[in-house]
């Protein structure tokens, strides 16, 4: 049994001034004074936190508060922020310089605990962010099937390359509109958007685009714009219908990969993509994304193959090394199951919270990734059934987690996550703060 309300009202607001005064000078260096969009805080009040340590499950700003992070540098810090393995680590490797533009064992180092580890790919190539391997990935696709056009789904969200920042137009079947100014429209032309969960825009898509699409691409666990659980059927007919079509099936597991399981959603629903790409854990803080697929597949790579892939600071030692240190422990037997476990704890005791105050709120988790959906109407799995309107209830609980030292990424469409590092004491603290912020946003 949950207490029963009493007279909430909302937390004395956090101090910011140092924030704010740091807000105020990056806006004269940066546009919006941010060196990525959702940073700026535009969803959600006030200006953005500058951020000063992180150290564990917490974060620390420039006015000194103390935040619970469940942002957790959106994704990578799976172990939590400053983990004493990968900064010795990292300080180890950087006495011996920072870059060669030459290859180092740490290379070999980083892909042999991935390939021994993963069966879903035998060959890999580093690069320096998400955005960067599914570009690359998608090249190494057209170039494969020699095909031009690429499918993907609405609500997925596969970094910043032209080919892909792209939604989907009224329809069944769409050519994807350009979701962002500067992209010729011919090269929105050449990717097909449909929705998520639909069998039938699947099948129409490849009986009107016959022999020419290249290659599918899907975030197996979409956690871009919400979290949109797919049903295991879905993924698994994916995989049909693009075999049967001799199309690649991409799954960009930028966020999934080695988050669900050390081998990505792909072990976890054990579905074998033809190319898979990773970033944000994979570098354990540092920039590093890559691409892997079979061997065969692999070998059209310059410089072996024609498909031409380069980085000034890929396999960078450095990067090498924090993905080495942050992998060698999520390899460590049980370490899944004890934070999967524990997030599931979490979020079913927030569950039974809501469901005995009688809130209108779910929340949808897989492995440690959550996401607070403030509707009523069961698992979302399509970006268009989440109801803009309902964004305002988590704009008002952002502000009070925050008040009450809780740290969520800045808008209701981002997903949290939890940590190794965030223990069963500091989730118990998180989920006070949470039960009291919800009160406050239906009785405040
Ligand atoms: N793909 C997915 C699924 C992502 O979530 C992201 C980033 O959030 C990217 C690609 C792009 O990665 P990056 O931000 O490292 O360029």
């Amino acid at each position: 049994m949950v207490e029963p309300i009493k007279n909430i009202t909302s937390a004395p607001e956090i101090s910011r001034e140092k924030s704010v005064e740091l807000y105020a000078k990056a806006k004269t260096y940066f546009p919006g004074g941010v060196n990525s969009p959702v940073r700026a805080f535009k969803s959600v009040y006030g200006t953005p936190l500058f951020i000063k340590k992180g150290d564990g499950a917490y974060l620390w700003d420039a006015d000194d508060n103390q935040f619970i992070d469940f942002c957790c540098s959106w994704g990578p810090l799976i172990l939590g922020h400053n983990h004493p393995s990968i900064r010795e680590k990292v300080m180890d490797v950087m006495q011996y310089g920072m870059s060669f533009g030459a290859p180092t064992a740490l290379e070999n180092e980083l892909a042999e605990l991935i390939l021994s580890n993963n069966s879903f790919i035998e060959k890999i190539r580093f690069t320096s962010s998400g955005t960067e391997a599914v570009m690359s990935a998608i090249r190494l696709a057209r170039g494969y099937t020699k095909r031009n056009k690429i499918l993907k789904f609405e609500g997925c969200y596969h970094g910043h390359t032209d080919a892909l920042l792209v939604k989907a137009g009224s329809g069944l079947v769409t050519f994807g509109e350009t979701s962002s100014a500067g992209i010729p429209e011919a090269f929105a032309k050449e990717t097909i958007v449909i929705a998520l969960n639909d069998k039938e825009a699947l099948q129409k898509a490849f009986e009107e685009f016959k022999d020419e699409i290249a290659v599918v691409i899907i975030e197996p666990v979409p956690a871009n714009n919400g979290l949109l659980l797919q049903h295991k059927e879905f993924l698994q007919y994916l995989r049909e219908i693009c075999t049967d079509n001799g199309t690649l099936l991409l799954f960009d597991e930028v966020i999934s990969g080695f988050r669900l399981s050390f081998t990505g959603a792909s072990g976890y629903y054990d579905i074998k993509p033809d190319v898979i790409t990773y970033g944000k854990i994979i570098g354990g803080g540092l920039p590093v994304g890559a691409y892997g697929a079979s061997a065969e597949i692999m070998s059209n790579i310059s410089p072996e193959g024609a498909v031409y892939q380069a980085g000034t600071l890929s396999g960078n030692p450095v990067a090498m090394a924090a993905g080495i240190a942050q992998l060698s422990e999520l390899v460590k037997p049980g370490f899944y199951d004890d934070l999967n476990r524990k997030t599931e704890v979490f979020v079913n005791n927030l569950l039974q919270f809501i469901k005995e105050r009688n809130y209108p709120v779910q929340i949808d988790q897989i492995g440690s990734i959550f996401w607070f959906a403030f509707t009523t109407q069961g698992t979302i799995r399509r970006a268009d059934e989440i109801d803009p309107a309902s964004m305002e209830n988590f704009k008002k609980m952002h502000r009070e987690l925050l008040n009450r030292g809780v740290y969520m990424g800045p808008s209701g469409y981002e997903v949290g996550f939890v940590s190794a590092a965030h223990t069963t004491d500091i989730l118990d603290k998180a989920k006070q703060a949470i039960f009291d912020s919800l009160d406050v946003v239906f009785n405040g």
